[in-house]
């Protein structure tokens, strides 16, 4: 099989992995090298449907020896097969760069022959690249469930960022579509690394080796077994926090393989479901929200038609409306329509001026959400009357196309008159600017 054909069969098997961004890594070129994996360096693109195409992403082989349910690249599946040689990758990547192709590489593989095996194939590539070719640019390497902590430990000196993937969010359901599979084997590795990261962190040593200066990153598929949204959110909030990930990623099932123990082939893989998590995740991750005030036991599933954090603010109407000139920085990151940018803009901006709405709107705050719940002079005050309840279908149903500069146009009937009223009487930026 020509190294083409190869490229073929083991980039497409790759484009399920959907962790692969690579924030977070400021390795340098190295005299007389080539490639640089400072995060400016590296550029991401994204395939139709949504998967991380930006560095050279492949498997070393699809060959497996598992047979995971949910997997293109199971043993049971009849597929056509390819393995690379170490030097044919490690010429692709130098070629492919050269040209301007990519700037770093995505490696991962299926496990040929057994774990330890696989590994060091894949420590072979990086090692090579770095040492011999002196290659600065991004690497990514997968760790292999099962290799040993010496052949981790190996990959972590040449590899900018290392994965696990988790796959699917509960124990008992992996090992009952991954028989092969089991939370320990994922984990052990995840600790591992997460503990050397440390150790090397502490060391301020200049001599000291670079160990994954990008960290760690892992993905879960969603919608191939039962787990609730609050069961992977409680699992991701876990790694955030204990294995000290830089990313979890969420990967909507997409049916491949007809296998009773999973959704039949026609479902649809779940986009939205998808979208929301990562809406989640990221208030997790820079708007201060624990896992556990999103979603809990009672409530466990993400509302498929509003963003989380409109969903918490429904939810906890005692919190609002949020005075913008006295609030603190955490509250006002929690008022829906305001983001990081503009909640650091009225703390600095609200010492010299009173926060009016035309300044809400330069900010990029906003305001048809976050006219419900938030206290200003400018807002009406009807607004601040209205139940969750009738919030919830004025923010589903969306400002109507053409009326752009009616900041209120989604109230009720009942209510558009005294705010219009109220608005002309108080000579309000939005109505008079
Ligand atoms: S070990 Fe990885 S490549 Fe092999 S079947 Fe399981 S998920 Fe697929």
């Amino acid at each position: 099989m020509d190294i083409r054909d190869k490229l073929n069969i083991l980039g497409d098997a790759a484009k399920y992995d959907v962790s692969c961004s690579s924030s977070g890594s400021k390795r340098n070129s190295p005299k007389g090298g080539m490639g640089c994996g400072h995060s400016s360096g590296i550029c991401h693109t994204w395939s139709a449907d949504g998967r991380c195409i930006s560095l050279l992403k492949v498997l070393f082989s699809n060959a497996c020896k598992y047979d995971c349910a949910y997997c293109v690249n199971r043993r049971s599946n009849d597929i056509p097969r390819a393995t690379f040689t170490p030097k044919e990758l490690i010429n692709l990547t130098l070629e492919f760069y050269r040209r301007n192709y990519i700037e770093g590489l995505f490696l991962s593989s299926a496990v040929i022959g057994n774990p330890d095996y696989t590994m060091e194939l894949l420590i072979k590539v990086a090692k090579e690249l770095r040492l011999v070719h002196h290659f600065g640019g991004y690497i990514h390497l997968k760790a292999i469930p099962g290799a040993s902590s010496r052949l981790l430990f190996e990959a972590g000196l040449y590899a900018d960022r290392s994965s696990v993937n988790i796959e699917i969010p509960s124990d008992k359901q992996l090992q009952y579509l991954a028989p092969e599979k089991n939370f320990a084997s994922i984990y052990r590795p995840m600790n591992f690394l997460a503990e050397r990261k440390l150790e090397y962190k502490a060391d301020k040593s200049k001599y000291s080796p670079k160990f994954l200066p990008a960290g760690q990153s892992t993905q879960m598929i969603v919608g191939a077994s039962g787990e609730t949204d609050f069961q992977i959110l409680t699992l991701s909030a876990g790694f955030y926090k204990q294995q000290q990930m830089k990313r979890v990623y969420f990967s909507g099932y997409v049916p491949i393989n007809a296998d009773k123990r999973l959704p039949v082939i026609t479902t649809k893989p779940p986009l939205l479901r998808e979208h929301r998590l990562y809406q989640a995740d990221w208030l997790m991750r820079f708007y201060k929200f624990e896992y556990n005030e999103i979603l809990d036991e009672k409530n466990p599933f993400l509302d498929p038609d509003l963003d989380p954090k409109v969903m918490w603010a429904l939810r906890h109407p005692e919190c609002f409306p949020v005075d913008l000139q006295t609030a603190d920085y955490e509250m006002i990151l929690r008022v829906p329509g305001i983001g990081v940018r503009s909640a650091q803009l009225i703390v600095s901006g609200r010492r010299y001026s009173k926060i009016r709405l035309e300044h809400l709107k330069k900010m990029g705050v906003v305001l048809k959400r976050a006219k419900y719940f938030i206290y200003d002079s400018d807002v009406p005050r009807e607004l601040h009357k209205l139940y969750p309840e009738m919030i919830r279908p004025l923010l589903i149903a969306g400002k109507p196309k053409n009326d752009q500069l009616d900041l209120f146009d989604s109230m009720p009937a009942a209510l558009h008159a005294p705010a219009k009223a109220q608005s002309s009487a108080n000579a309000l930026p939005i109505a008079n600017n």
